[in-house]
């Protein structure tokens, strides 16, 4: 059994209190299986999270309605077969009280507590070129001096709080969905304003539109959904997932998006449109997002495909909204279906034909400000609330580590890096900032593209591999050279450039974020293809990396 980090109590005016091999930052699903691979491989590890328990996401998205997307039995740990087959789902797509407590139950399986710093924030990491160490300060008042730092921040965990002027002076309460209270928040009875309709604020919005006394949604870009299709479990449906064990281990890693399915094998051009449609119907009636990730790749490159698979959803939510005026604001005409995430929901267009439901369209009459009564709109009408909810989403992939102040070699600043050009090699390391590895991060399909269990997991074991092999050949230090890394940012855009996405705003293209360099923040090669290029890495003694 391996021994935890003694923590020394800090004293007045010490420097080093805590000297680790390895620290992590989050206690999320990346960071508990790196706490845990890491303490296996006998390092003296410690992770820190600002939150008060572990989960990451499924600790601060506690909002109304939040719940996965992913298959419950596939969003699962692989490491072990016993964890897994120990924690039995309710259903496919469970809710977030459900996810915290699977998350708590494998914090306890694994008895990572003892070696996790709960309600601690790292708030500086600097890097020191003599000693190849890094030393982290805390909130808390704790120096931590550790050899390898591991960044396992979460890709959407620095939630956009503050998007609007007067925010303070709002006289009901403001909730972001992401630092959402741990207390029931009442709703009944109240006026209700929603900012933000992704894949948050439609499961808010569905959620509460029957238990809120008015509710005023503020739509800026309308979004495709999927209607997701969502069984309870019994025992036998139970058993049977868990019989496949094996096998979804062995397939999720390879495929393009880390879920249990792939593209359709024949090729758009080789079908007829009956047999597309039908295609498309069964993929539909599926209610998960295997109309996205597991339907026609074409629709990812062509137009005419991409066009005729949004006319099929727009289809499907004509449909379902029957009134022209709510089908004019709520269905995209202006993008193309899946180049952005596809949100699944359950009665969200329905909810809108409630007589307490009101949408604010603020695509031609933006959002002002907030003042003391409620929202005010560019028109100058202020809509009155009671309760305000911004489901306005996150800085994702960089935002959690340039809240961070990151300085690698020679002082440099990740904040500033990044604010001129984001580029990391596999997602992995950052050229300046030797010994720190990332997770989650820009470049690599964990950034947005993927199943996150199967990514994050493949992205733990890359580098706890990569820490072992550095120990056995007695090397302290690792860093990307700038050579690959320039090489991989080459790779990256020149598969991203070929696809819709790039042409579409949304967080993916960090275009949500006043200022953000635009690029595409995940890997679409598919993660089949990434975990090959970060293999052949691993096969060459991590060519492309420096070594000493
Ligand atoms: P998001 O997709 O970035 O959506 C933010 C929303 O806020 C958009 O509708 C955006 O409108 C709106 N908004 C922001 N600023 C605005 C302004 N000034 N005025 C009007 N509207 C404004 O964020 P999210 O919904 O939190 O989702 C982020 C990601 O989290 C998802 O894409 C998904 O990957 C993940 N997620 C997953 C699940 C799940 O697995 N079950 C659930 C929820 C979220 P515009 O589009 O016009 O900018």
């Amino acid at each position: 059994m391996v021994e935890s980090a003694v923590m020394e109590k800090p004293t007045k005016g010490s420097s080093t209190i805590l000297k680790l091999d390895a620290a992590v930052i989050g206690a999320g699903v990346a960071g508990l299986y790196q706490l845990y691979r890491l303490r296996k491989q006998g390092l003296t590890v410690k992770a820190f999270d600002t939150a008060s328990n572990v989960g990451g996401t499924w600790y601060w998205n506690r909002y109304p309605g939040a719940r996965f997307d992913s298959e419950a039995y596939i969003y699962q740990y692989f490491f072990s077969e016993e964890i897994y087959k120990g924690w039995s789902w309710s259903e496919r797509f469970p809710a977030q009280p459900e996810i915290e407590r699977w998350m708590n139950y494998v914090a306890d399986r694994c008895d990572l507590r003892k070696d996790i710093e709960f309600s601690t924030t790292i708030k500086s990491a600097h890097y020191n070129d003599d000693t190849g160490r890094w030393t982290l300060e805390t909130d808390t008042g704790l120096t931590i001096d550790t050899q390898f730092l591991i960044a396992c921040c979460g890709m959407l965990s620095a939630p956009l709080t503050s998007s609007f002027q007067g925010q303070d002076s709002f006289k009901g309460k403001i909730f972001h969905t992401a630092r959402w209270p741990k207390d029931n928040i009442d709703l009944s009875g109240k006026r209700v304003g929603v900012i933000g309709n992704g894949a948050t604020g439609i499961q808010v919005i569905q959620t509460i539109a029957d238990k809120v006394g008015h509710l005023k949604v503020f739509v800026r870009t309308p979004q495709y959904v999927i209607a997701m299709q969502n069984p309870k479990y019994n025992d036998n449906d139970v058993a049977a997932y868990k019989a496949r064990f094996d096998e979804l281990k062995k397939t999720l890693p390879h495929t393009f998006s880390g879920f249990e399915y792939d593209f359709v094998e024949d090729s758009w051009k080789d079908l007829t449109p009956e047999k597309r449609q039908e295609i498309l119907e069964a993929l539909w009636n599926d209610g998960s997002l295997k109309l996205w990730l597991a339907s026609f790749s074409e629709l990812f490159f062509d137009p005419a495909v991409n066009e005729v698979v949004s006319e099929f959803v727009r289809g499907k939510m004509r449909e379902r909204l029957k009134d022209p005026a709510l089908c004019d604001l709520l269905i995209p005409t202006d993008y193309g279906f899946g180049t952005h995430r596809v949100p699944l929901e359950t009665n969200y267009l329905e909810a809108y034909l409630r007589p307490n439901v009101e949408l604010v369209s603020v695509k031609n009459n933006p959002i002002e400000c907030i003042t003391p009564e409620g929202i005010k709109t560019a028109d100058g009408t202020v809509h009155e609330l009671d309760v305000i909810i911004l489901a306005t989403g996150f800085d994702a992939g960089t935002g959690a580590l340039t809240r961070i102040d990151i300085r690698g070699r020679d002082g440099r600043s990740l904040k500033e890096d990044w604010g001129n050009d984001i580029r990391t090699n596999m997602g992995l390391q950052v050229h300046g900032y030797p010994n720190l590895f990332t997770t989650g991060a820009p470049l690599a399909p964990s950034a947005a593209l993927c199943n996150m269990t199967t990514c994050l997991q493949q992205q733990v074991d890359w580098i706890s591999d990569c820490i072992q092999y550095l120990r056995d050949n007695n090397l302290n230090v690792i860093e990307t050279t700038k050579e690959a890394e320039d090489a991989w940012v080459e790779h990256h855009d020149a598969i991203a450039n070929q696809t819709l996405v790039t042409k579409t705003n949304s967080w993916y293209m960090g275009s949500n974020v006043s200022g953000k360099p635009r690029r595409l923040l995940s890997y679409i090669g598919g993660v089949g293809a990434y975990r090959q290029k970060c293999d052949e890495a691993t096969a060459d003694a991590y060519s492309g990396f420096d070594k000493r």
